[in-house]
């Protein structure tokens, strides 16, 4: 069955700021000045609840990665921000923070128009949770210390350790929820010291420019924050450049393989936070007024967009119908729509190709033997909208249950069995490892659970949530390296040791 999504005339509802925002030909944000790609070339920014254009981006090349990676260096080398007291970086990196609150609505519809997602959802959750990054990691900036080491060296020894920034940083994100994945980049590694230059998701570049003009407004130095939009072949350009100390990216595994055999030429760093295929187990003990939605919002956050989404779900036999049944009349009561219309609970796919790549696995899931029990199909109308799904007789092996969907697709299967290790075998049956939940009142067995489950983050009776004092990445193919807390200090600082010979 397909329905219509009727669409807003979202134009009315957009603030003075956003408006002047968009009307803008945006350039690219280079040793703290606009300038125009060095090809001159431009894309355009689609809203993908309608299709239609709405601003224009410069399409970035490897001429201007290597500008702006100069533009760091020198900011890195010879500028004021590595001699800068860390009171007065931390005190930019809480003004940063300010600044995203006091630009929230503006932030909130530039996200919305071009990502997709519903606006309460953007702005009283992703925008409010790059602030915070900002707040949180301002606290670090002052606080990146080494330690003195007792020595057993030949004669006497002041031994001592520092940690001091990586140096010019490439980071890399994807379209979903960009500004917060940008806030979960610059954060750390500005607090660090590093210098950056940011490569925004073509699809999504709107907020990095934003935050860009942010950042200068905040009083960040020119050169420390570089941003350069355009397409893969820009992030290319950035991983293989000789003068990028490290890479941070975060985006599908395929790319952040490229990634890897791409940085070897100088061996510089790299951290990955990639794909997921995250495992959701509920227990007839659990709290089902809460894991019925819970459950099914672990997958439908942001369309199923989302790196951690909980898209194989295991129900126990004792409550597999009440659940599923549960899951798809929650799936079916949210109301598909523009992310500026306040009635909306889903918004669409990022893009066209990224719709027929879900309807494609969707359809490979079928045809090896899934069953569609609620949902399905593309409701008429504009835009790239696909209806929460909700699948049935999913079996280890078929394509449903290996491959990130990315979509608004819940994979529901019975556990019949309290065998713990036949769970925890299932739970590791894929080559990712970022995230599951356990719902249960039973302790003991969440605990048991979350001890063998390999993934990066477990939660109990939640899913989807994130904290910048908690680390976040990936077991496996779901990534290298961790992001959040203090390890986020750590993936942009080299630690020194020093050896002073007293004699
Ligand atoms: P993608 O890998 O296609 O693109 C990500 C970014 O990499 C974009 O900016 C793109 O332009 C750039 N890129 C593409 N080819 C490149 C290359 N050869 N070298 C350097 N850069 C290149 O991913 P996507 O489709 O934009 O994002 C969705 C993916 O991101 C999903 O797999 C999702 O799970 C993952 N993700 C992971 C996390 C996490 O924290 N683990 C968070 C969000 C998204």
């Amino acid at each position: 069955m397909t329905s219509t999504v009727e669409l807003i005339d979202f134009k009315e509802r957009l603030s003075d700021a956003t408006a002047r925002f968009l009307s803008r030909q945006h350039r690219l944000f280079i040793g703290g000045e606009w300038v125009q790609p060095a090809s001159g070339a431009t894309r355009d920014v689609i809203d993908p609840a309608t299709g239609a254009k709405i601003s224009t981006m410069a399409d970035g090349g490897t001429a201007d990665i290597d500008a702006a990676v100069k533009a760091a260096r020198e900011a890195f080398e010879h500028g004021e921000w590595r001699r800068m007291s860390t009171n007065e970086r931390a005190k930019i990196l809480w003004k940063i923070g300010s600044l995203i609150d006091e630009h929230a609505e503006e932030l909130a519809q530039l996200e919305v128009l071009d990502e997709g997602s519903a606006y309460n959802v953007v702005k009283n959750f992703y925008v409010r949770l790059s602030a915070d990054h900002f707040r949180y990691y301002s606290g670090w900036a002052t606080k990146i210390g080494g330690s003195t080491v007792p020595v057993n060296m030949p004669g006497e020894w002041h031994a001592y350790t520092v940690r001091e920034p990586i140096g010019v940083v490439g980071q890399i994100i994807p379209w979903n929820v960009p500004l917060l994945m940008a806030a979960w980049k610059l954060a750390p590694a500005l607090a660090a010291g590093c210098t950056v230059v940011l490569k925004p998701a073509e699809d999504t570049p709107l907020t990095a420019l934003r935050i860009a003009e942010i950042c200068r407004e905040a009083g960040l130095p020119p050169g420390v924050l570089n941003v350069v939009t355009g397409d893969g072949k820009a992030g290319a350009a950035l991983v293989e450049h000789p003068d990028v100390d490290k890479v941070a990216f975060t985006g599908s595994t395929a790319t952040g393989k490229a990634i890897v055999r791409a940085a070897a030429d100088n061996l510089k760093r790299v951290t990955l936070e990639l794909g997921g295929k995250s495992p959701v187990f509920v227990f007839p003990d659990a709290d089902l007024e809460r894991a019925i939605p819970g459950v099914a919002e672990a997958v439908l956050l942001n369309s199923g967009q989302a790196c951690t989404a909980g898209s194989r779900l295991y129900i126990h036999e004792d409550v597999y119908d009440r659940v599923v049944a549960g899951v798809a009349e929650y799936a079916e009561s949210l109301k598909l729509g523009h992310g500026l219309d306040p009635a909306t609970h889903l918004g669409p796919l990022i893009s066209e190709r990224q719709l027929s790549r879900v309807k494609g696995i969707l359809q490979a899931g079928l045809d090896e033997g899934a069953k569609v029990y609620s949902g399905g199909g593309q409701p008429s109308g504009p835009g790239y909208f696909l209806r929460p799904t909700v699948l049935t007789n999913v079996k280890p092996g078929m394509t449903v249950y290996r491959e990130e969907i990315f979509g608004p697709v819940i994979s529901a299967m019975k556990m019949s069995s309290d065998d713990l290790d036949a769970l925890v075998s299932e739970a590791n049956n894929t080559v990712y490892g970022l995230a599951a939940s356990v719902w249960t009142k039973d302790l003991s067995l969440a605990h048991k659970l979350a001890a063998r489950i390999r993934a990066g983050v477990v939660w109990v009776n939640n899913h989807n949530q994130t904290d910048a004092a908690l680390p976040f990445g990936g077991y496996k193919q779901s990534g290298w390296g961790r992001e959040m807390g203090f390890s986020g200090i750590e993936a942009y600082t080299e630690l020194k040791s020093v050896g002073v010979y007293l004699g």
